[in-house]
């Protein structure tokens, strides 16, 4: 036994129709090792698996935690194992005769592909070399295999895991690499394989000499030293640098450690009869239901993955235009083909999931040394789950969770031709703030942007941040690329808000707006005009035009079939943020069932805003009530056309109409003609209107006259707003239409501003009643939660408001203190350290804001207990984040159109994960 039954098991076996583990023990043993053991040890699989064993991810765990020491039952562990691989394979490690060879791999609970190290054919040296040739009867391969382990072993573990610092910018695996270069070039060799026994000899020879002098000591002849030094290397390989940034971005717990394979080496390079390949179950780029796959004959796996040789497609249907004139395993090995097929048909039955095999085939014999669940695309996962339910090999349940939310962005947006990005210049890198994909020329103002695309150019917007004056040109922009702000700064929100491509706090970029120009990453220079493309999903962007795939998500049966499902599935709503019909329209498009934001105030911006825009200067300016209502009064029409165009679209499904929230002095003219204009209509003095535009001013408007306040002080404000409302909702009703706004009063920390405010919405309802000849026009009053105080004080805002509408953006920015436009200047920093996991303006900070949230809904509902609750931050859009909102019992999230999908498709994860009693 590897363990005794008192002592802790540490090491775990697999092999000979046997294992330890099984795949139920992924967090202990790794994907890779749990799969490991369950193709060996699964009586119903019975796979054709070299023995092995895995040390488990608590070694590793301890090992980086102890100065890279082991626990002490380890050793014995280790080397019981090796006696039964030696018992197994009939051969010895460290035998000059007849030696056992084996790999040494990682394996994460969660796959890292390529982000850490792997030594192969560890055993070999001066002696057990002779041994290797007489197995395999080819000398060539074996010094061929003898090279490979110097080459790796001195990378992996004597350069990298020992924290050896590379000069020059050359670390030993290059220095070696140079040394087989210049050999194929010396003979005029074009393939690795052309290499002599006799020249790979000399290779060896050379390369322990160079090993010895860079590195300063010599490549162990121990092959236990070998393997020690291989295990420990992998580990350590947990924290190294490329390890550290994939978890970051994937979101792996940096706690977990990996776990290390030690498993027998089979060779895919004996020759002719020999080769390895990677397939997958069903074709990973497009979904389809199609054995798909490659192999390089007389090759080693790292060659595949290295893309040193282009290998050839294991049967007709994996052919591509590179591949296409090679033969398939299929008709080059028929036998071991069927029998890969048989094997691959067999997991996938047992897995119920796309699977991404390794195999060998070692003269003749096929071995099968990994299955791991399969990565795909976003357009393959939506095909592969719709189809296996179809199948009846999963159910409607596990169908929806085999689809990642953010993954279907990539169904919705058009998007860079993925290939073309692989040999484009990247210029500038920032926060991917709007997905899809986009190209144009540059230009550097918003009243540039809308000139050039009035003159049918395609343009892409570069600012160091944007405004709301600059809304017009960022609409006309096929893009948006700032160089400051987060993700929700002003570019991220609009961007998002219309699904259009768009990156943010791209700090390396530097703007020089006196020449016209920018600086990129690496000093590549950008002119006005130039083109450059943006992939808003990865958040890069690209030297010139480069293409630009469209998508028609109605096309997509795929889709369609997936969020039926969802839609059984999920119990909790999912609406859309949406200012115009046009939004309103794409959210009700995207499956949106109500409009959660409706924010009045974007009929000031953009296109068609002049005259409203005009109107509300002339308000805002105004000095005494009289002014303001006669303004006011010109102003309702505007706002009645715009509420209850909106009311049409949706069709009497909720929509909720915020009042305004900015703060005034945000649409103050600054300019000095459109000054000019005012105080003609005004018949005031310029100086008068100045004056009063000064007074205005703010030094900190995100925590000044805004929101309610503004309703405070101006109630008429509030009364024209409220009049709009009513009466569009009742013509419509009227005319026979459905409509049911919901009035929602922002920026509120207290419930006398609720009261204040219902008073004079009771007033002007009774007056709408009165003037529209109606009972009653159906409405709910209700507020947001954006104020910490107004969450703790939830019970009393419960006693007057009927719903609640999260603000999660000002929440998360009176909670943390943080700007929500400035956070890009230090986020990063903060990431780097590990001071904050993520992005709280991005996702929700469930320990903080979220137990606010936590706190307001249950003080609400204690006061009301049906009291409807919902909320309109950027985070309706975020996975996480609408997770939460299903366990913390919202009723509803609201999003961007274009996030709708994505929230629907999180929503029913949640429902599958933490299920309601009642719907
Ligand atoms: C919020 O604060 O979360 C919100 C939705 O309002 P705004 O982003 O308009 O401040
Ligand atoms: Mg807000």
């Amino acid at each position: 036994m590897a363990a005794k039954s008192k002592s802790h098991k540490y090491v775990y076996f697999f092999g000979d129709g046997k294992a330890d583990g099984n795949e139920s023990m992924k967090n202990l043993l790794g994907g890779k090792g749990a799969n490991l053991a369950e193709m060996a040890g699964n009586q119903k699989l019975k796979l054709p698996v070299p023995p092995g064993f895995t040390l488990t991810t608590e070694v590793c765990t301890t090992f980086l935690e102890k100065k890279k020491t082991y626990p002490r039952q380890v050793k014995s562990q280790v080397e019981a194992s090796l006696l039964k691989m030696e018992r197994i394979m009939g051969r010895k490690f460290g035998d000059e005769k007849n030696p056992l060879l084996v790999s040494v791999r990682s394996g994460a609970r969660k796959s890292m592909p390529g982000m850490m190290e792997t030594v192969l054919n560890v055993g070999l040296n001066e002696k057990t070399i002779s041994g290797l040739i007489a197995q395999s009867g080819d000398e060539r391969f074996a010094y061929d295999a003898y090279r490979r382990l110097i080459m790796m072993y001195a990378d992996v573990v004597m350069e990298k895991a020992a924290g050896v610092e590379v000069k020059n910018g050359k670390g030993i695996r290059k220095l070696l690499d140079e040394k087989l270069e210049l050999i194929k070039q010396k003979q005029g060799y074009t393939s690795d394989t052309d290499l002599s026994a006799e020249e790979l000899k000399m290779l060896v020879k050379d390369f322990k000499v160079t090993v010895r002098k860079v590195l300063g000591s010599d490549f162990p002849e121990d092959p236990m030293e070998q393997l020690w030094g291989g295990i420990g290397a992998v580990f350590s390989s947990w924290n190294g640098k490329r390890a550290f940034e994939y978890r970051m971005i994937e979101k792996i717990p940096h706690e977990w450690g990996t776990a290390v394979n030690v498993q027998a080496m089979v060779f895919g390079n004996m020759g002719n009869d020999s080769c390895t390949g990677v397939a997958f179950t069903r074709n990973p780029g497009t979904g389809e239901n199609k054995f798909y796959g490659e192999y390089l004959v007389n090759a080693q796996g790292e060659d595949v993955v290295a893309g040193i040789r282009t290998p050839a497609p294991v049967n007709e249907y994996s052919k591509n235009p590179q591949s296409e004139h090679f033969t398939t395993l299929e008709k080059y090995m028929p036998n071991q083909y069927k029998e890969l097929y048989g094997y691959q048909k067999r997991l996938e039955q047992h897995y119920k999931d796309m699977q991404d095999i390794e195999f060998t085939i070692e003269k003749g014999k096929l071995f099968i040394l990994q299955c791991r669940v399969g990565k795909r695309n976003g357009i393959a996962a939506v095909r592969m789950a719709t189809e296996m339910f179809t199948q009846k090999l999963i159910d409607a349940k596990t169908a929806v969770t085999r689809v990642a939310p953010n993954q279907l962005v990539e169904l919705l947006l058009p998007m860079l031709d993925p290939k073309a990005e692989q040999t484009a210049v990247v210029i500038a890198k920032g926060l991917p703030a709007g997905p899809g994909g986009a190209k144009g020329r540059v230009v550097f103002t918003s009243d540039e942007a809308v000139e050039w695309a009035t003159n049918g150019e395609k343009v892409i917007l570069v600012r160091e941040e944007t405004s709301p004056e600059d809304v017009d040109g960022m609409h006309k922009a096929q893009a948006i690329l700032t160089t400051k702000g987060g993700m929700t700064s002003h570019a991220a929100l609009v961007a998002r808000g219309w699904g259009k491509c768009c990156i943010v706090g791209c700090s390396d970029v530097e703007i020089h707006s006196e020449t016209k120009t920018f600086k990129g990453k690496n000093g590549v220079l950008i002119k006005e005009g130039d083109w450059i493309s943006l992939d808003g999903t990865k958040g890069l962007a690209y030297e010139g035009s480069l293409p630009v795939v469209d998508i028609d998500i109605d096309q997509n049966k795929s889709y369609r079939d997936l969020m039926k499902m969802v839609d059984k599935i999920k119990q909790i709503g999912v609406r859309t943020n949406a200012e115009t019909p046009v939004d309103a329209m794409h959210g009700l498009k995207f499956g949106a069932e109500g409009i959660g934001l409706f924010r009045t105030e974007h009929m000031f911006y953009g296109e068609g805003s002049e005259q409203p825009l005009f109107l509300l200067r002339k308000m805002i300016v105004s000095k005494t009530e009289v002014e303001r209502r006669t303004a006011l009064n010109e102003l309702f029409q505007f706002v009645k056309k715009d509420v209850k165009d909106t009311l049409h679209v949706m069709r009497g499904l909720p929509v909720t109409i915020r009042l305004l929230d900015p703060p005034l002095h945000e649409f103050v003219p600054h300019d000095s003609a459109k000054l000019l204009e005012l105080s003609k209509v005004l018949g005031i003095r310029m100086s008068v209107l100045k004056r009063r535009v000064l007074a205005l001013h703010e030094n900190n408007p995100m925590l000044g006259h805004r929101g309610v306040r503004l309703g405070i002080s101006f109630p008429e404000i509030t009364e024209m707003q409220i009049r709009a409302i009513l009466e569009a909702t009742a013509e419509l009703i009227q005319s026979g239409e459905k409509a049911f706004p919901e009035i929602m009063v922002p920026v509120t920390c207290t419930v006398k501003e609720l009261e204040h405010q219902k008073k004079i919405v009771d007033r002007v309802y009774r007056e709408a009643c009165v003037s529209m000849n109606m009972k009653k026009i159906p409405y709910s009053y209700g507020t947001m939660i954006e104020i910490p105080r107004a969450a703790l004080k939830a019970n009393r805002m419960a006693e007057v408001a009927d719903f609640f509408s999260f603000g999660t953006n000002d929440l998360t920015q009176m909670s943390f203190g943080f700007s929500r436009d400035d956070i890009g200047g230090f986020l990063p920093n903060y990431m780097d350290q590990r001071i904050l996991n993520e992005d709280p303006f991005q996702t929700i900070d469930q320990d903080g804001v979220g137990e606010l949230i936590k706190i307001g809904v249950e003080r609400g509902r204690k006061t009301k207990k049906n009291l409807k609750v919902g909320i309109c931050g950027e985070h309706g859009g975020d996975a996480e984040s609408v997770k939460f909102c299903h366990r913390i019992g919202m009723n509803y999230v609201s999003c961007s159109p274009f996030r709708v999908p994505i929230a629907r498709l999180a929503a029913a994860q949640a429902a599958v994960t933490w299920p309601r009693k009642a719907k």
